[in-house]
């Protein structure tokens, strides 16, 4: 498998978080932006030192491409809710305002040299209005509009070709039950737009069942569709990125495992993947972020299932254009991070090396426990380090709620080993598992009692 595509001749053809914690920092920038003072990265790029990256949102994504502007002698600017959401929190020039509010975007975008995104849920008619007024978005809004409407992608990858499950759109409960007749019960029903984490997807096994989303969703103004319900055998995410010149990368295929609709883990190498499929998602990845003219970084969600003959096979669940969370491993178990590669690409320089540098690297979302333990999460960091030394962990900032985002843990496996050795890929991830819990739980998921001894 050859994990990195470069192309040197001829160029190729998260909702915003809310977050708490005041901050109250002289920097921030807010809504006076013509008389405040110039934000730090502005004052770089106008003595012509350094390019301004400008990221609409402000959650934990701009927060980790922030740390890697920095090693690039960069500042990120973020277009953020509040001074206290995750990104904003880190960054010394911050726009406060909304991703909905064409002021705020421009406000955001003057004096920088590109635009780009943590999250898609900015209307593309505002973006198509920066384009117009001299804003250079990326990825831009005829490709982003791929990651922001479900049926507009569904339509757009099968005219390319891509493997999709079969779907339909939805005005009324009719259009789902003509479709269940035609590919039986389950199916599943989604919002075109603005879902995430799960929310905006329902799996349903009935025309009654039909009958209850549908009609609350459309009554609530929502778009539907319907598609064939995957019987997958796991997730995968292919992810890659690709500059305006035309290089294209991909970083190996990795398994994800999403618990409640939210990435819960994140495995790379995909273990036990045959290199013929990883390379056939790799180069399904490539091509599309190439058709579509994407740049910056892509993960291409993929449902692996068994074909009628019983060979594995793929078909593309959805896109999302920018880092994403099936991408945290990068950080720690790749030359190039996700984040670094994002910037990289939008400002159109030579894309990084993508290789892995462990054998497998597996990503734990750290995610806000039913009940907050006791416990800080400063004195559950101490005991994780304690015990596991080799865990790198990456906190966004954020209060604890249930269900909600806080953070990641990255274990590197040691050489020698191989994703494909079960034994060997059990320990990686129960290490991984392991740690995540300690931090949203303050639980040893082994039983494991630290004082055991005192
Ligand atoms: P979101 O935009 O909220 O991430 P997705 O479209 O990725 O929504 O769906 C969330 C999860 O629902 C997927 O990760 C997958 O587990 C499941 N899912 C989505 N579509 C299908 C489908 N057609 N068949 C089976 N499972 C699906």
């Amino acid at each position: 498998m050859t994990p990195w595509t470069a192309v040197t001749d001829e160029p190729l053809s998260a909702p915003a978080d809310d977050d708490s914690a005041a901050h109250g920092d002289s920097r921030i920038r807010g809504g006076a932006r013509d008389s405040a003072p110039p934000g730090r990265g502005e004052e770089a790029a106008a003595a012509g030192v350094m390019p301004l990256v400008a990221m609409i949102g402000g959650g934990q994504l701009a927060r980790m491409t922030q740390q890697a502007a920095i090693a690039l002698g960069q500042n990120l600017r973020v277009l953020a809710g509040a001074p206290d959401e995750s990104a904003a929190q880190v960054s010394a020039d911050v726009v406060l305002g909304s991703h909905t509010d064409l002021d705020a975007l421009r406000r955001a975008a003057d004096g920088a040299s590109v635009l780009t995104f943590d999250h898609e849920h900015v209307p593309p008619e505002h973006l198509h209005a920066l384009v117009a007024e001299g804003v250079t978005v990326l990825p831009p809004p005829e490709a982003l509009v791929h990651a922001q409407d479900k049926l507009l992608m569904r339509r757009r990858l099968r005219e390319l070709g891509a493997p999709v499950p079969d779907f339909a759109p939805v005005e009324g409960t009719a259009d789902v039950a003509e479709f269940a007749e035609h590919h039986s019960w389950p199916v599943v029903v989604k919002a075109t737009r603005g879902g995430y984490d799960g929310k905006g997807v329902w799996v349903l096994h009935s025309q009654d069942e039909a009958a209850e989303v549908v009609a609350a969703q459309r009554a609530a103004g929502t778009v539907l569709m319907v598609e064939e319900a995957v019987p997958w055998r796991r997730e995968l995410s292919a992810m890659v990125a690709r500059s305006p010149f035309g290089q294209g990368a991909a970083w190996p295929v990795v398994e994800t495992v999403q618990r409640d609709g939210v990435l819960a883990l994140a495995l790379a190498p995909a273990p036990g993947i045959s290199t013929e499929l990883a390379s056939r998602a790799q180069q399904l990845a490539l091509r599309l972020a190439d058709e579509l003219g994407v740049v910056g970084s892509m993960a291409v969600e993929l449902f692996e299932f068994d074909g009628p003959d019983g060979t594995p096979r793929i078909q593309v669940n959805e896109l999302a254009m920018r880092p994403h969370n099936s991408g945290h491993w990068t950080q720690d178990g790749a030359v190039t991070s996700q984040f670094e590669q994002h910037l990289r690409a939008v400002l159109d320089y030579p894309l990084g090396d993508p290789s892995p540098t462990a054998p497998l690297t597996v990503t734990a979302n750290v995610l806000g426990a039913a009940q907050a333990p006791e416990m800080s999460m400063d004195e559950r960091l101490h005991h994780l380090f304690a015990r596991m030394p080799e865990a790198k962990v990456h906190l966004y900032g954020k209060g604890e709620r249930p269900g909600r985002k806080l953070g990641h843990v990255n274990i590197a496996g040691a050489f020698p080993g191989s994703p494909d050795d079960a034994d060997y890929a059990a320990d990686v991830r129960e290490r991984a598992e392991r740690a995540a819990h300690w931090m949203s739980h303050a639980e040893w998921t082994d039983g494991w009692d630290g004082h055991a001894d005192d």
